[in-house]
């Protein structure tokens, strides 16, 4: 039986840094593919449609939750986020390993329907501080970071559904702890 690739699911809340550890992971590993996620917020200044994100409107979105093309979606301050299906499936069928970058409410939609995946939470080294890098990226009003931050505060609560917490106080370090996590994986007597 051919093997079957790894799905790892990466959250840790707003402003935590996911993004640039991400950027790292992928820096230095290309076995497996980076799921593009849609959603119906602004695409923002140097994003790319089909490889930041997927930008569609409300309508469009919703057509695709109906008709069962998403693996997971969340309403994250005001808009829709999810996981096209067919993708994550393809590749994993093919025995690549795929990677999904979402919130909390995401990830525990996929631990129902895919109990095998990885669960990895990557989290702030203190509060204030995500506050700060919140503050600083200066692409969000007043109301939009607050809510972010009340938004971070109750994804921490929620960490203890994931496999593995992993600190981001340096960002090499931080996506160094990533991929030992994810070889260590490909290890577990029971995958195979
Ligand atoms: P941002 O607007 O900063 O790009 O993303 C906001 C939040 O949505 C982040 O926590 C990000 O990880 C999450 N997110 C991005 N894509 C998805 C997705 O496909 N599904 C879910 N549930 N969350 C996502």
């Amino acid at each position: 039986m051919p093997e079957r690739g790894l799905l790892i699911v990466f959250s840790g809340p707003s402003g935590v840094g996911k993004g640039t550890v991400r950027a790292k992971i992928f820096e230095q590993e290309n076995n497996f593919k980076y799921s593009v996620s849609m959603t119906t917020r602004k695409q923002r200044p140097g994003e790319v449609d089909g490889k930041d994100y997927y930008f569609r409107t409300r309508e469009e979105f919703e057509e695709l939750i109906r008709k069962g093309e998403m693996l997971e979606y969340a309403e994250y301050v005001g808009n829709y986020y999810g996981t096209p299906l067919t993708y994550v499936n393809q590749t994993l069928d093919e025995g690549k390993d795929i990677f999904l970058e979402i919130e909390v409410q995401g990830a525990l939609q996929v631990k129902q329907k895919k109990p095998d995946a990885v669960f990895v939470f990557l989290t702030p080294p203190d509060l204030e501080e995500l506050r700060e890098r919140l503050v600083g990226r200066g692409t969000d009003s007043n109301e939009v970071i607050a809510n972010r931050l009340a938004k971070a505060k109750e994804e921490i609560r929620l960490m203890s559904e994931y496999d593995y917490a992993v600190v981001n106080d340096e960002v090499e370090l931080a996506a160094e702890r990533v991929r030992m996590i994810i070889d260590a994986e490909h290890f577990r007597v029971d995958r195979v």
